[in-house]
């Protein structure tokens, strides 16, 4: 039903209870106002939008009037415009600008002043000091706060923090920050929200003031996490002088994160890579030196012609297979196809792998073998808009998925949501649980099999779904039978109540979705925790519906895209296995070259290696060259020191980075590559939404991007081989990223109807797309499992791979802060996010430390049977006594991985970060 009515003359549809302020904004009609903004809740306040309505008598704010049908308003009376403009008046006389130059290009308050034609006020005194606010991101002048308060409504209602209040009364009013020390929600998270809606400039972004107006604004999405926000980056002059808000942006609205918002200097930052270097050794055609010698600068025809040669050189000696690809998850859709038809067409191998490895590659398994498609099933918006309940197991969401974290919050917060959080640590989501469950590290598949036994024993299965669209429940059911609460209790270290409680608020509050992150899948058991979750959502009936689902949030930007594009050992893009006869005889003819020996296949069936079996086979020899494009493994393997090893022994490293890695000290071509603020192509985010990315700067001195780069080094590889191109898309001719797309499209089924040209036209298109007029597909698993029926697996709980001894007693588990991405090689070379965060921080029980003698917080080492770091303690009840947790994103002594365990997931091949035994030691001043 709709209901009508006239505005300013004009005849305008809307929905019942819609304001009028809504539908004008709707149709396109401009009333003015300052305290609203269509994501807030409407108060009013500043009086701005007032209108009048036919028949009834004053002015009305037009932000909260409710339409009735019939009725009829005017927004543009000589009594409305001039109560307008005293409105302005009145502001203007408390508003004060000190003259620093707004990066703004001008702000909303301003914008009005000057549509109706007011003077500015002659200078006085400031009433406040500017920038009087220690955030290293918001710079806070109070002298222009109109008081409309939205900063105070942003924080609490879109990011669900309460750090912005008003103190003191009429006048003397003002925003303050902190005010409510007894919240602990009220912590700032720096994703300047406040600063976004601010419409008069009394906050503004810290980094930009003072940089001066933009030149161009370019529209693209985040390069940092699988959330996938979307903004406007402001350039002038081929520099980025701030990322604002694109109120437009699907996944995010007004949104952003400290990383995305202010993570963005270290594009121009001089450790960027700007040359092709080779080792002199290389140049001189000498033998290799230990440490393999000086870096000589060159130019990218000798450093490509080098790579080429000595490749094929390799692979003519000792076959494809001794060339391995590490492909990257920062990358583009557009650059991860063309690394692993690099690596397959090129080279002859299936060893192509990605950071996929080290994160959900268990995810990927898993939820292939239970349902047929191994990505999250459900939308950021079907669960924040539908679910009843959710469990988030193993995510530290609002650290690590800050946007959506936010708007899990909004849900708890508006909506009621009830909320369940599982997690050995006390991350900051379970604030807002209704139940935290903090089960012991390396227990989930007990902690879910004794979930599920209670929602058993209760009847509280949807057996309907299990009988109609499931197999094998039977054997999971008698496997199951065994958790018993009390049982669980014991093993897991939650309570028998907490168990009961939570089988109940899941199973009686449908829909019920599940989220999890890498504290499932980086296990031994990452496999098995996956098809636990995989049962549990069969059990209950939570698949192909909305709100529910099983929700796997993926780390980097594009690792979605990555694993899509098949930058894995083990299939083709799309997922299509390299097992599969079929699969391999349409690659081949696509990609088909003359010239290459006849009769001879141009793949092979058999799978490649995984990354982590990889490395290891460096040290043997089995491979004997890697091509690394935008991976450190040097950092986030886990025992570096023996990873170390296996690289000194690799014969031949090529590395394609835009900094200085760890990596990079032991390759022997270093290729500078653009970032993705240089970049055109697609990411996917972690629900499967495939998003353009569009440069916004050339890159830097000569650094190329990585799909150029790739293109160049096949040619030339292809040219020595004296072997042409011959199927249809067998060539490297790609004139821009949407070509290669095209290319996707025709080869990957999942892919087949999407088109830079779709996306440009804003269609949101979430994956599969199996044709051009196809609309995409939200929700996965609708009536049916993509592998037909869903299974059920009985799995038993088995414990990691190595737990703290007399020798070693304390459990070390890993993760990630809100304030670092991944391996650091762009937060750490933030200003703003090193001030916050400057060195790694162990956390450690306070009851742990003073059994071990730490007097307070002070630096520690942290010893495994593999090796040692060196850290900060942060003493916090956030671990429970007896396990400690460290972030992996500092180099060097500071790396935890130089601790860690390689013990992988027999399946996935993922390495156990999150479980192995420690101790620590206080480090006392030299
Ligand atoms: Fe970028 Fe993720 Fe932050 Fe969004 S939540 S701004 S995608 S890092």
């Amino acid at each position: 039903m709709t209901v009508r009515f006239t505005l300013n003359d004009q005849r305008i549809e809307a929905e019942p209870g819609q304001t009028v302020m809504n539908a004008a904004q709707a149709a396109g009609i401009a009333i003015p106002a300052l305290c609203h903004d269509r994501t807030l809740t409407p108060v009013g306040s500043c009086g701005l939008c007032g209108v009048e309505v036919e028949g009834r008598r004053g002015a009305f704010t037009a932000c909260t009037l409710p339409i009735v049908d019939g009725m009829v308003v005017r927004s543009e009376t000589a009594a409305v415009l001039r109560t307008r403009r005293q409105i302005l008046a009145l502001l203007l006389r408390e508003y004060h600008d000190a003259g620093y130059a707004s990066a703004d290009p001008e702000t909303e308050f301003m914008y009005w002043v000057r549509r109706y034609g007011l003077p500015m006020p002659p200078a006085r005194e400031p009433r406040h000091a500017v920038n009087s606010d220690p955030n290293p991101f918001v710079w806070v002048d109070l002298n222009k706060c109109i008081h409309c308060n939205r900063c105070v409504r942003a924080c609490a209602e879109v990011q669900g923090r309460f750090v912005w209040g008003i103190a003191g009364r009429g006048r003397d009013s003002r925003i303050v920050a902190g005010a409510d020390t007894t919240l602990l929600e009220a912590r700032c998270e720096s994703c300047g929200a406040c600063v976004a809606y601010c419409p008069t400039g009394a906050l503004d972004d810290k980094l930009s003031v003072g940089a001066g107006r933009p030149d161009t604004i370019v529209t693209t999405t985040c390069g940092y996490c699988g959330v996938g926000c979307r903004f406007d980056l402001h350039v002038r002059d081929g520099r980025i002088l701030r990322v604002a808000s694109n109120p437009h942006a699907a996944v995010n609205g007004m949104s952003l994160c400290v990383k995305g918002r202010y993570g963005h200097a270290f594009v121009h930052h001089p450790d960027r890579l700007a040359t092709p270097r080779v080792r002199r050794y290389l140049i001189e055609g000498s033998g290799r030196p230990p440490g393999r010698g000086d870096w000589v600068d060159t130019d990218w025809e000798t450093a490509l012609t080098l790579i080429a040669e000595k490749l094929a050189g390799i692979r003519r000696a000792s076959g494809a297979d001794a060339i391995g690809v590490l492909s990257s998850a920062k990358c583009t859709n557009e650059e991860n196809f063309l690394a692993q038809k690099f690596a397959r067409q090129v080279i002859g191998t299936h060893n192509v792998d990605h950071c996929a490895r080290l994160c959900h590659a268990s995810t990927v398994a898993g939820l292939a073998m239970a349902y047929g498609s191994g990505a999250m099933s459900n939308t950021f918006d079907d669960l924040c808009g539908h679910a009843e309940a959710i469990l988030i197991i193993g995510s530290n969401t609002t650290e690590q998925h800050p946007v959506f974290g936010a708007r899990i919050r909004q849900a708890v917060l508006k909506r009621g949501v009830k909320l369940v959080v599982a997690d050995p640590r006390r991350v900051d989501i379970a604030e807002f649980a209704m139940l935290h469950l903090r089960h012991r590290p390396g227990t989930d598949v007990a902690l879910i099999n004794g979930l599920m036994q209670v929602m058993l024993k209760n009847g509280w299965q949807d057996q309907a779904f299990i009988d109609t669209r499931c197999d094998g429940f039977e054997a999971f059911r008698a496997t199951v039978e065994a958790y018993t609460p009390e049982a669980v209790s014991l093993t897991t270290g939650v309570s028998v109540q907490d168990l009961n409680e939570a089988a109940a608020l899941l199973a009686l509050n449908k829909p019920m979705a599940v989220i999890w992150a890498m504290g499932i899948t980086q296990h031994t058991t990452g496999v098995p925790n996956v098809l636990s979750l995989s049962n549990l959502q069969m059990l209950l009936g939570n698949m192909g519906v909305p709100g529910g689902g099983v929700n796997p949030l993926r780390g980097q930007n594009n690792v979605q895209g990555a694993c899509d594009m098949g930058a894995l050992p083990n299939v083709f893009p799309g997922y299509q296995h390299v097992t599969d006869e079929r699969v391999r005889a349409k690659f081949e003819s696509a990609w088909q070259l003359e010239g290459a020996p006849a009769g001879v296949p141009l793949f092979t069936g058999v799978p490649g290696m995984a990354s982590t079996d990889m490395v290891h086979a460096l040290r043997g020899g089995k491979l004997r060259a890697l091509y690394i494009i935008g991976e450190d493994p040097l950092l986030t393997d886990p025992d570096l020191n023996d990873v170390r090893a296996c690289f000194d022994a690799c014969e031949f490293i090529v590395v394609q980075e835009i900094f200085p890695s760890d990596t990079a000290a032991r390759a022997d071509v270093l290729l500078p590559a653009a970032a993705f603020f240089e970049k055109d192509g697609t990411f996917t985010n972690t629900e499967r939404r495939i998003q353009r990315v569009h440069a916004a700067l050339k890159p830097i001195g000569q650094a190329l991007p990585d799909w150029e780069v790739l293109a160049q080094v096949a040619k030339r590889m292809l040219a020595i081989d004296g072997r042409r191109p011959v199927g249809p898309h067998a060539g490297w001719d790609y004139p821009a990223p949407a070509a290669v797309m095209d290319e996707i499209a025709a080869l990957t089924p999942s892919y087949a109807g999407v088109s830079h040209a779709r996306l440009d036209r804003g269609e949101q298109l979430f994956w599969p797309v199996p044709g051009p007029d196809h609309p995409g597909t939200p929700i996965l698993h609708v009536g049916r499992f993509a592998r037909g029926k869903g299974m059920f697996y009985a799995i038993d709980h088995l414990p990691p791979e190595e737990l703290p001894d007399a020798d070693f007693p304390l459990l070390l588990t890993t993760g990630r802060v809100l304030y670092h991405w991944h391996g650091g090689e762009m937060t750490r070379r933030v200003k703003g996010l090193l001030e916050i965060y400057p060195e790694s921080l162990v956390e450690i029980h306070p009851e742990d430390a003073l059994r071990f003698g730490l007097d307070g917080s002070r630096h520690v080492t942290v010893t495994s049977r593999r090796g040692r770091m060196r850290a900060k303690a942060l003493l916090t009840e956030r671990v429970s006594p007896g396990v400690v947790f460290a972030n992996f994103h500092f180099p060097g002594d500071q790396n935890i991985n130089n601790v860690t365990i390689f013990a992988l997931d027999p399946v996935a091949r993922i390495p156990e970060y999150k479980v192995c035994a420690v101790k620590i030691a206080r480090v006392d001043p030299a």
